[in-house]
């Protein structure tokens, strides 16, 4: 179908393994939908004339998935910091380079992040925007934000200040004013973190939040950055409240879980983040233990994906491959898994709508609420059949090629594997530029050193072992002998 043709119709969803994420459970049946709301969920649906009807059988039909925290920015240099340490990281952004991006360069990272999401079937990202170091950066972003195909909400945050001044300065203040009201397309946050001094300098900068009416978004429990001072700092201060967001949340104690779960705020588990930068263990299986709500998220491209296929499959793996370590250590076997593939798909979706006050509006395919909705269908896929466990199939078996269709309020901004009126070229010429700019700017040799960081020296274990009888000609036997 011409993608033109569903412009102000009504859709209906035909026979789809629907993933309702509410009570329903899993309906096999038709999801209809008018303007921007889902009108209706249920069997052999009689729709109104006109309606365009997307066949989903075989496919699986579910609420589009939530991002809480994305430095989308740091999309424009995609994949360069495959191989950082959070420490290479810290001296790249924080240290060297964050202070080269241009507002230009802020608005072409946020828009081809946008356009990932929408594509991998995200369709609500928080924007942890952390590279805002005047208000027209900012206003680059929240620009791309709005023009962008896709639900956000804009976490202001600026890692070159201190986040007590530029919470409190006029031209921050302004930009506040000029964005008006939050609303559910694009709503607005604080981001910024808790260092632990114990002076507390981030008190004025929560309590900028409280006069704003500003929910907080913090990194919380990194190793070696964040810890459970910073956490007692805010109990303390009485700035815990249930719409803070404590991102990674790692390393912390008992104390700080338990202080997270009584005072109602949630966790955005980056699992791909946490195992690779190590800011700790990912911690869904403390979280799981005191009751805190958990969202998922996957942090930045400039290393990860923007997929939360691949994050719903690396926390579930990593959520069971710490429950095998506990039992192992204690001498026991894990007989029976506590954390079930339905759950992770539940923290992608109606979580993520919960840790942004947003649950009422998105998460669920359940009749009233908007229609950001997700059809993974992908008949050429010898992996998506048979379709015997669905969420099993969304975690461990579907990838984001496999997302067919994509609406968000109710437009369609994906149809038949294919992005509906994004502009993609547009988007990446304008990061073509924003590469080039800044590998002129840094510098060939800073180029190359943060492509290719340093390796330490490999340790290697002596084996007493020679395969004499097993060379066969192999270079690596050869090597290994000679060694
Ligand atoms: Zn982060």
């Amino acid at each position: 179908m011409n993608p033109d043709q569903f412009d102000g119709r009504p859709i209906v969803f035909r026979d789809a393994t629907v993933l309702t994420m509410d009570d329903a459970g899993v309906i096999e049946g038709d999801v209809l939908v008018t303007g921007e709301t889902i009108a209706e969920v249920g069997r052999d649906l009689a729709v109104p004339g006109g309606t365009a009807e997307i066949d989903a059988s075989g496919g699986i039909l579910m609420p589009g998935m939530v991002d809480t925290h994305r430095h989308m920015w740091q999309t424009a240099l995609r994949g360069l910091g495959a191989d950082w340490t959070l420490t290479q990281y810290f001296v790249f952004y924080y240290l060297n380079w964050g202070k080269i991006f241009r507002p230009e360069d802020i608005h072409a990272g946020d828009t081809l992040s946008a356009i990932e999401a929408v594509d991998a079937g995200v369709t609500t990202t928080v924007d942890w925007s952390h590279g805002l170091r005047t208000v027209e950066h900012g206003e680059a972003a929240a620009d791309a934000l709005r023009a962008a195909p896709g639900r956000f909400v804009l976490a202001y945050g600026n890692l070159l200040g201190a986040p007590w001044e530029w919470t409190n300065s006029p031209e921050f203040r302004g930009f506040v004013e000029r964005f008006g009201a939050p609303d559910d397309m694009l709503g607005l946050q604080l981001a910024f973190d808790v260092t632990g001094d114990p002076k507390f300098p981030e008190r004025g900068a929560f309590e900028a939040a409280r006069d704003l009416g500003l929910r907080v978004t913090t990194h919380a429990g990194v190793w070696g950055a964040t810890n459970d001072d910073g956490i007692r700092l805010m109990w303390e201060g009485g700035f815990m409240t249930p719409g803070t967001t404590y991102v990674h949340a790692a390393t912390l104690s008992q104390d700080s879980y338990q202080r997270i779960a009584a005072s109602g705020g949630s966790v955005s588990v980056s699992t791909e983040s946490e195992q690779s930068a190590g800011q700790g263990y990912p911690p869904s299986w403390q979280l799981r233990r005191h009751g805190i709500p958990v969202s998922l998220s996957m942090d930045t491209s400039v290393w990860w994906s923007a997929d939360l296929f691949s994050a719903m499959r690396a926390t579930l793996s990593a959520d069971r491959s710490r429950e095998h370590l506990e039992a192992h250590a204690r001498g026991d076997t894990v007989v029976h898994n506590s954390l079930r593939a339905e759950e992770v798909v539940r923290w992608a979706t109606i979580g993520g709508a919960r840790a942004l006050g947003l649950d009422s509006v998105i998460g669920s395919v359940t009749p009233g609420k908007k229609a950001d909705l997700v059809l993974i269908k992908n008949d050429d896929a010898p992996a998506l059949y048979p379709l015997l466990h669905p969420y099993g199939t969304v975690v461990y078996q579907a990838s984001r090629g496999d997302v067919h269709t994509v609406l968000v309020n109710g437009r369609v901004v994906k149809h038949e594997h294919r992005l509906v009126g994004a502009d993609l070229a547009g988007a990446r010429a304008a990061v073509g530029r924003t590469v080039e700019y800044a590998r002129s700017t840094m510098g060939e040799q800073a180029w190359q050193d943060s492509l290719t960081p340093e390796l330490p020296a490999a340790e290697r274990v002596p084996n007493p072992y020679t395969y004499t009888d097993f060379d066969g000609g192999d270079e690596r036997h050869r090597a290994q002998r000679s060694t």
